[in-house]
């Protein structure tokens, strides 16, 4: 769909770079964890609020909204566009002159540069609202890195009236320039996996008079890898890793328990309950049959971020228009086993997730995300600015 009015889109954002390069700088130096935006939330509040938004603020602890109005006509839609906001606990090794300023604690994921896009298109958007139809309502949530703040916010009500929701994830996977659009399932369900494998502690020299939790554990651990490789389809997509082992305190005991940690990802709702019930069999028959007993608990997970195939359509020809048709990938290689929390959006409303990419070798941006060396290439700020910007024009033209 072409507007005229819409040409001068990109020189608009050339114009602002500048601007949204220093926001998510300054973003940059001053990380805050999940829960804590203060900062972050008082610059957006004001930001939305000098573009004349209406805005709430608090929302699931420090999570801000702000309803822009169009102005071509009554009715109409309303598209939500996500940011989120909180940094991670990890301190950065980048010798930039915008290095965070905070000792361990540091945007290692990109959400700095989420906070600035959706800013700036706010910024355009308002300027632009003669030729929205309907209003768009941003949400900047907090705490996407400890799955906390996407939830509440749907909880408290941020989804109400939304027909639609559309957001982004940079991407240091991904090439500068290119963006990534896909119907269906692109980031995955999380599942936190902890196995408690008890047996009886006793002296290691007389294993007769103990049941050994560590050799039921190392079984555990390789019969459940078959839950993936022998029970799975090809076509499935899954990871299971057990990534922590606990047990023991000297070489000359058998200890009591094993604990085990790791972490599940599925795309499949109904293939993630059935490896989960499988899971709990495989673990808790291994033990038995070893006189031990073990413990499986999947603590809350966060579900896949799926979607929907209109709202696709809508980011896909605005992700065409910004970086052209081919530079926009839609197959396999855009999803990832990573999940984000923007899957309870997704799960309230019909909506549609995309990666833009933000690596670029030249200028040493290849680290991945939650690496202290981690870095964008700012170059895809102002692709991500244009794509949802002409999603937002295209959704809601009247
Ligand atoms: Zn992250
Ligand atoms: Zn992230």
């Amino acid at each position: 769909m072409a507007f005229a009015e819409q040409d001068t889109l990109k020189s608009e954002i050339d114009e602002m770079v500048p601007d949204i390069v220093a926001l998510r700088r300054d973003l940059h130096q001053h990380p805050e964890l999940a829960f804590e935006e203060v900062r972050t939330a008082e610059i957006v509040a004001g930001r939305l609020r000098a573009l004349g938004l209406e805005v709430q603020t608090g929302i699931a602890q420090t999570g801000v909204v702000g309803l822009l109005r169009g102005t071509a006509g009554e009715g109409g839609r309303t598209l939500a566009i996500r940011a989120d906001m909180d940094a991670l606990p990890i301190h950065e090794l980048n010798e930039v002159d915008y290095r965070s300023t905070v000792d361990g604690k540091m945007h290692a994921c990109g959400h700095d540069g989420h906070v600035s896009i959706a800013l700036a298109v706010a910024t355009l958007l308002s300027r632009h609202r003669d030729q929205l139809k309907g209003a768009v309502k941003f949400v900047f949530q907090p705490a996407e890195e400890v799955i906390g703040g996407a939830a509440p916010m749907v909880q408290a009500g941020v989804m109400q009236g939304v027909d639609g929701v559309i957001g982004l994830h940079l991407f240091s996977g991904h090439p500068v320039g290119r963006v990534g659009v896909r119907s269906g399932p692109i980031f995955a369900a999380a599942d936190r996996l902890e196995l408690h494998i008890k047996g009886k502690g006793g002296h290691a020299a007389m294993p007769e008079g103990a049941i050994d939790p560590v050799v039921t554990a190392a079984q555990i651990i390789l019969a459940l890898q078959t839950l993936i490789s022998r029970e799975t389809s090809p076509f499935e997509r899954a990871v299971l890793t057990i990534a922590s082992v606990h047990a023991g305190s000297a070489f000359n005991i058998i200890p009591e328990e094993v604990v085990l940690q790791g972490t599940l990802r599925t795309f499949d709702e109904g293939y993630r309950q059935r490896i989960i019930a499988r899971l709990r069999e495989m673990a808790q028959s291994i033990a038995a049959a070893h006189r031990a007993t073990c413990e499986v608990e999947v603590a809350d997970g966060c579900l896949a971020c799926v979607n929907d195939p209109a709202m696709t359509e809508v980011v896909l020809r605005a992700a065409e228009a910004a970086a052209g048709p081919e530079r926009v990938d839609s197959d396999e290689r855009v999803m990832t086993t990573g999940s984000d929390d923007m899957a309870y959006f997704l799960h309230a409303v019909p909506g549609c997730y995309f990666i833009v990419g933000a690596r670029n070798e030249a200028k040493g941006a290849v680290y991945p995300h939650h690496h202290p060396r981690f870095n964008i290439d700012e170059e895809a700020l102002p692709v991500a600015v244009e794509v949802l910007t002409r999603a937002a024009l295209d959704y809601l033209h009247p």
